[in-house]
């Protein structure tokens, strides 16, 4: 296992006397503090080189570090040691027989996994282990050049989905190696719409939106301190530059981000000069939905596009633009539909729930949620195929940190080449 000291965290009783200490006599530079509210603790840091001092105030009389502070008084309470994957880490030391505090990773501050070692086994260090979060890169537009068309991956930012139901009949063990689940289960999944810029601008699925209220964010873990504005402006657009957006499907992670509520309170369409194009078998269930689909279709997303006659229903496979199709593939849900895009003679696909993130590109991985998980299966190996063939582009709409690579054959094993956009 290859470990870097990422940083010292101190338990301090006093912020202001001790940035008394360590920002003016020190003449070190402070980072914004950032509240852990899971563990009541505001944190400090303050970088020193390639690692950095956390100081650690409780924010609540019951908060780990105020107890820490109320037994042994302020001082060193931990160091950080920085891990490329957290859960293969405590899987060797479990192994070896290290007592772990946390046997299963847990969020910690700035999106990253953390798990804390048992300081009986450390010798009398309490040691935290943490992946690193994100790459920077991971929500900012990236540029791609296909043909005569411009390709931009915008990035509505993350949520956190069930682990279990985002593999469907994988077992744990495997897929948590391959992603690791907070202490809720939840892995990180982004949302990355695509822009299409031709003749016209069309943008394809819109993220989550902000309409949702607490418990809804406290559910589904949602991050959007960057979201799809912050990325237009990124991309030098603004919303009255949106000519047609295209639905791979209505389920909230995508079709969000198609309506807002204004002032008054009232839902309409987001992109006010856009036709918002819909399949309409997907139209229809969204708008009937059943028991087992119900928590995924949220009516204000789409209704309110009828009632403004912006709504555009297509009922088969066809061009909506130049250079840009749909393709009905089923599985997910009944009329899912990828969006295939050629120009130049060079070919991207965006696949949306087809194979959300770059770990569901073997064929068992297939998520729990889809109703029809067989039809997932075979519209997938179809699609990867013609991909390979093809040297297609394929966008992954929810992988946390890959928006874009290749399907390559390697020595007989599929895998994603990542391709990273200008950015
Ligand atoms: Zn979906
Ligand atoms: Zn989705």
């Amino acid at each position: 296992m290859k470990a870097v000291l990422d940083h010292v965290g101190i338990a301090v009783k006093d912020v202001a006397a001790a940035l008394a200490f360590y920002r003016d006599a020190l003449g070190l530079e402070i980072e914004g503090a950032e509240d852990v509210a899971s563990q009541r603790v505001r944190a400090h840091f303050i970088p020193t080189g390639e690692s950095s001092l956390e100081l650690l105030e409780g924010t609540a009389a019951d908060s780990p570090i105020s107890k820490y502070i109320d037994k042994r008084g302020p001082g060193l309470h931990h160091i950080t040691l920085r891990v490329e994957n957290i859960a293969q880490a405590i899987a060797q030391l479990t192994e070896r027989g290290v007592k772990m505090i946390d046997d299963q990773p847990r969020p910690g501050a700035e999106r990253s996994l953390v798990a804390f070692i048992h300081p009986s086994a450390t010798h009398g260090v309490l040691v935290e282990l943490k992946q690193a979060p994100l790459p920077a890169t991971s929500d900012r537009v990236q540029r791609f050049t296909l043909g005569d068309l411009e390709l931009i991956s915008v990035c509505d930012g993350f949520i956190g989905l069930d682990g279990g139901a985002m593999f469907g009949v994988v077992p744990k063990p495997l897929w948590a190696k391959v992603t690791p689940a907070d202490d809720r289960n939840r892995i990180t999944l982004a949302m990355r719409p695509l822009i299409v810029r031709g003749v016209r601008t069309m943008l394809i699925d819109a993220g989550l939106g902000d309409k949702d209220g607490a418990k809804f964010h406290d559910i589904y873990r949602v991050d959007r301190r960057r979201n799809l504005d912050h990325a237009l402006a990124e991309a030098g657009l603004s919303p009255e530059d949106i000519d047609i957006v295209l639905a791979s499907h209505l389920h909230f992670d995508h079709a969000g981000g198609f309506t807002v509520r204004d002032r008054s309170g009232r839902v309409r369409p987001k992109f006010p000069r856009a036709q918002y194009v819909v399949r309409r078998g997907e139209w229809e269930d969204a708008a009937h939905p059943i028991d087992r689909n119900r928590a995924s279709y949220l009516p204000d997303n789409y209704l309110p596009l009828a009632d403004a006659g912006v709504l555009q229903l297509v009922d088969e496979d066809q061009t909506i633009m130049p250079g840009v199709r749909v393709r009905r593939t089923g599985g997910h849900t009944l009329h899912h539909q990828m969006i295939l895009i050629e120009s130049g003679g060079k070919t991207a696909a965006f696949v949306a729930d087809l194979m959300p993130t770059t770990a569901h590109l073997p064929d068992a991985w297939v998520m729990g949620f889809d109703l029809y998980p067989l039809d997932t299966l075979a519209a997938k190996q179809q699609f990867v195929e013609e991909a390979m063939e093809k040297e297609t582009l394929v966008f992954f709409e929810h992988d946390p940190a890959i928006a874009a690579g290749y399907i390559r054959d390697k020595n007989g094993k599929r895998a994603i080449e990542p391709t990273a956009g200008r950015l």
